[in-house]
């Protein structure tokens, strides 16, 4: 098919993500993608600046990952996993096991999955069906973890009728990562992690859970970096309390990790910035390198235990494919200097972004790891900014009030600058 054809049909039949059919938005035909860039139709070439949604962390296409695929579709593409097992989701297991301290694994099919499965440990564990979380979170589409969503960002206006009742404490702070000097004068400024905690939001976080403590089933929150609800990086101090009220209360803490997992903040979990370990995480989105769906919940043995027959089991849970891949995209990361990497691609985003820092329309700039973010003053215009950064050969999808990016670690510094500059350009559509 020439591009205009799949446009033509795409326009026809297929829904995107948060949109009509036929989309009002623009969609581009990709024709490959291979490293950091992805190719369109047209031949243009752009640098996946979103890590395909956070995962494509190696980059595409990648040779290792290709013949992990190739190695594992020769013996089997899938087979069920009720009563049957394998040594790719076995291999997989046991290796996530040892990078979380979280020994029990449930392989599910994606993050939403994972959350919902996470979510049912919590119930089954507890007997109790309410959960405690913050404003401003995203936890994933499917019922469960849309009614852990920010009530007001999320879709509670669309299915609150059909979402149960949690209690949402109120957001975090952003005060935590770096921010190029000249930010907004509300948020701290300068090139250091700033100094401690907001005393007032802890106290206010120990009130909402003491509040509730005896009928939760647990709290549950993306450790240091809220994404999809904002972009918003909190100190770590706010996860360590959670860790003491939860222990204080008998309470589990679930970490949502599916988009922090894996290097991203700089360190290998988000959980790692406050040293503490959850009862139940959820990984996904980078799991597989990008390649394929896959995420995982983990929980401690003590957990597992109390628990017994955990009620759930996915048709394509285990996918020999999947965990193959996730296998080698885990041993591409162990070899990979990541953590210099992502202080590379920090610094890089630091100095990119410093530009926009007291632009007009904008915000706040701030830097975590590798994820660089500009907020807005306004709702941008998705289409604009794109046709923007397009033009400067970058792929991003802003949202909201955010023009951000969280590029693959296989970005080089020269890379990095390209899409800071991108953004920097954008903002003069504000
Ligand atoms: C993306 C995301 C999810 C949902 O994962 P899907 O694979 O899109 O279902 C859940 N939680 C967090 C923190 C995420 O970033």
């Amino acid at each position: 098919m020439d591009a205009g054809e799949v446009l033509r049909l795409d326009r026809e039949h297929v829904w995107h993500p948060y949109t009509a059919v036929p989309s009002g938005v623009p969609v581009h035909v990709v024709r490959r993608a291979g490293g950091v860039r992805i190719t369109l139709g047209d031949g243009r070439e752009l640098i996946d600046g979103m890590a395909s949604w956070w995962a494509a962390i190696h980059g595409h296409n990648h040779p290792r990952l290709n013949q992990a695929a190739r190695d594992q579709i020769d013996d089997m593409a899938h087979v069920m996993f009720g009563g049957l097992t394998h040594e790719p989701a076995v291999r997989l297991a046991h290796r996530l096991a040892g990078m979380t301290g979280l020994d029990r694994v449930f392989l599910a099919d994606s993050g939403s999955v994972a959350v919902e499965v996470a979510i049912k440990m919590a119930v089954q564990y507890s007997g109790r069906s309410t959960l405690l979380t913050v404003r401003g979170g995203y936890h994933g589409d499917t019922f469960a973890a849309m009614s852990v969503c920010d009530p007001v960002n999320g879709m509670h206006h669309l299915f609150g009728g059909m979402l149960p009742r949690h209690v949402f404490a109120p957001a975090p702070p952003h005060d935590y990562g770096r921010r190029p000097v000249g930010t907004s004068p509300t948020t701290p400024t300068g090139p250091t992690t700033p100094t401690g905690p907001d005393e007032a939001y802890l106290a206010e976080l120990t009130a909402a859970v003491e509040a509730h403590a005896d009928r939760l089933a647990a709290i549950i929150v993306e450790p240091v970096v809220q994404g999809a609800g904002g972009m918003r990086f909190s100190h770590p101090a706010y996860l360590r309390r959670l860790r003491d009220l939860a222990d204080e209360h008998g309470i589990l803490l679930i970490a949502d990790e599916i988009a922090t997992g894996f290097g991203r903040t700089g360190e290998m979990f988000g959980c790692d910035h406050a040293g503490i370990r959850p009862d139940i995480m959820c990984v996904g989105k980078a799991l597989t390198g990008g390649y394929m769906t896959l995420a995982a919940t983990l929980c401690t043995a003590r957990v597992a235990d109390r628990i017994g027959v955990l009620m759930h089991g996915p048709t394509y849970m285990g996918n020999p494919l999947a965990c193959a891949v996730a296998g080698a995209s885990l041993d591409l990361l162990a070899e990979r200097p990541w953590r210099e990497e992502v202080a590379r691609i920090e610094a890089a985003l630091l100095d990119g972004l410093a530009p926009a820092a007291g632009a007009p329309g904008v915000r706040d700039v701030r830097v975590l790891g590798a994820i660089g973010v500009i907020e807005t003053d306004q709702p941008v215009d998705v289409a604009k900014i794109q046709d923007i950064v397009m033009g400067h050969g970058v792929w991003l999808r802003p949202f909201g009030h955010l023009i951000y990016t969280m590029p693959p670690y296989a970005c080089t510094p020269e890379d990095v600058a390209r899409i800071s500059a991108a953004m920097v350009a954008a903002t003069a559509a504000l």
